[in-house]
């Protein structure tokens, strides 16, 4: 029996957002698998990363100079005694404090011996035989950081569900870590429909243009950290296009491209509709990708799979899986989806569109440290992938604009 018409359910793109945010909660995270060290990188945690001893693990001097106690420096310029030198790495910790008029010599990296409260930077000194000549002063703790400051022995250096960047393998190689544990990467299936689109190898007919939506897709998947898996292209024929579908839904996401339009062929929803899906959102007041897509189908919630349908345009594809199907693939990797974030630059020419909708306008952040601006990339439309590749973000519109006069501050999506 045909499945009724779905219900058409547009929602606010703050509204949309939230609920993937919602969903992207309760998804379920993939197992997880021991890697390398840096087969890590970019990966997903599985195991906190606990300190296995003091950071650092003893009082570190991070200039070079000399390790005097701050109250003998009160009058200037101050003559000390040069007791010894330390240098990083050496073998035993110097165990008889400092005395009153005494310093020792020591260099960056190395442990600041006891009773000693500050290191002096050596451009401050000048050496003249075993005495030292200091002039200028020193707060108590200057120049040093106490043991266990960073981080005490035992707690906890990064939870479960953080994503590795360069900074994470630096904490995981200085606790020693040659093996770490991480999720696995989510299988994202991707499907392309549409009676025009026709394979890479294919020579394209006159009205036949070639499948890039599934290769952007594939290429924002692998950024989101899941894997991405290709299906052949849908017809707009329903019984093809629901075979595909369910073999879709095999993988841990499905993300359809192409037919949640209003036209005639536009068979997405329909299909999905007999395999019993549940709707979320069938639509987001967003240009480009207005007839975005989001649901899922399984009745229990551990068979429970998410799909989204994403508008066909190439730039309404990208756009709509940045907005809302990342998020989700972020949490089935097991991590914590990425928020959103709006980081501004001056518009360097006027900004005309038209009210009703939150814009995403592909455009080029540029300028100097003191002096940043974004100018809009021309373009013909959503399906103008040229300039789209020309573009390094999104300038965000909210709905109630239509215009932006050149020099006002305006918010970015970064890409
Ligand atoms: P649709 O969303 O199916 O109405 O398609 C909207 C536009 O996007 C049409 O011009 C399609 O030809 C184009 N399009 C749809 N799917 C793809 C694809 N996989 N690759 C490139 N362009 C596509
Ligand atoms: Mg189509």
């Amino acid at each position: 029996m045909a499945a009724p018409p779905v219900q058409s359910l547009v929602l606010s793109f703050e509204d949309a957002r939230r609920v993937v945010e919602e969903q992207a909660s309760r998804a379920a995270a993939h197992e997880s698998q021991t890697v390398d060290l840096l087969g890590a990188a970019g990966r997903i945690l599985a195991q906190p990363l606990v300190a296995d001893r003091d950071f650092p693990p003893f009082s570190r001097a991070t200039r070079d100079g000399y390790a005097v106690r701050s109250a003998d420096l009160e009058t200037l310029p101050a003559r000390l005694r040069v007791v010894g030198e330390i240098k990083a790495g050496i073998q035993k910790l110097i165990s008889s404090p400092l005395n009153p008029g005494q310093a020792f010599s020591i260099m960056t990296g190395a442990p600041v011996p006891p009773g000693a409260d500050a290191v002096v930077m050596v451009e401050y000194t000048s050496a003249h035989g075993e005495w030292v000549e200091i002039a200028k002063g020193v707060s108590a703790g200057e120049n040093i950081v106490p043991q266990g400051a960073e981080a005490s022995q035992g707690s906890v250096l990064l939870e479960r569900g953080t994503r590795l960047n360069e900074a994470g393998i630096a904490l995981a190689a200085s606790v020693g870590k040659t093996k770490l544990s991480v999720f696995g990467r989510p299988r994202v299936a991707v499907l392309a429909t549409g009676d025009e689109i026709v394979e890479l190898e294919a020579q394209p007919g006159a009205t036949q243009i070639r499948n890039s939506n599934s290769y952007s897709l594939a290429a924002q998947i692998l950024q989101a950290g899941g894997e991405p898996v290709l299906l052949p292209i849908a017809p707009d024929e329903p019984k093809r296009l629901r075979k595909l579908i369910e073999q879709g839904l095999q993988s841990d996401l499905l993300i359809i491209t192409g037919g949640v339009s209003m036209g005639r062929y536009d068979l997405v929803e329909q299909a999905l509709a007999e395999l019993h899906a549940e709707f979320f959102f069938t639509g987001a007041k967003i240009q480009p990708g207005r007839p975005v897509v989001f649901g899922c189908c399984g009745k229990t919630v551990a068979s429970r799979k998410y799909f989204f349908g994403l508008p066909g345009n190439p730039l309404s594809t990208m756009v709509t899986f940045e907005l809302f199907a990342r998020p989700v693939i972020e949490a089935l990797g097991g991590g914590r989806p990425h928020p959103l974030v709006f980081p501004h630059a001056r518009a360097r020419s006027e900004i005309r569109v038209k009210t009703g909708l939150t814009r995403f306008l592909p455009a080029i952040h540029s300028g100097k440290l003191d002096d940043s601006y974004v100018e809009i990339v021309p373009w013909q439309g959503s399906g103008d992938i040229a300039a789209q590749a020309r573009a390094n973000c999104y300038v965000v519109v909210p709905p109630d604009r239509e215009h932006i006069p050149a020099g006002e501050w305006v918010a970015l999506m970064l890409r």
